[in-house]
């Protein structure tokens, strides 16, 4: 599941628009796109199966 909640980096309001309703600043995600739970939960179960096929 990928939420839809974006953030204005210029006053840290939350809204699901592109655009912020206070200023119309560009909204962004919250999180980096490098650094995604998908990605932790991906290599913990690689590590995990690396371990696991002795
Ligand atoms: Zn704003």
């Amino acid at each position: 599941m990928r939420t839809q909640m974006r953030v204005c980096r210029e006053d840290r309001t939350y809204t699901l628009r592109d655009a912020c309703p206070r200023c119309g600043s560009p909204t962004v995600a919250p999180l980096p796109p490098r650094y995604s739970p998908e990605d932790r939960y991906g290599s913990y179960r690689r590590r995990l199966k690396r371990e696991g096929a002795k």
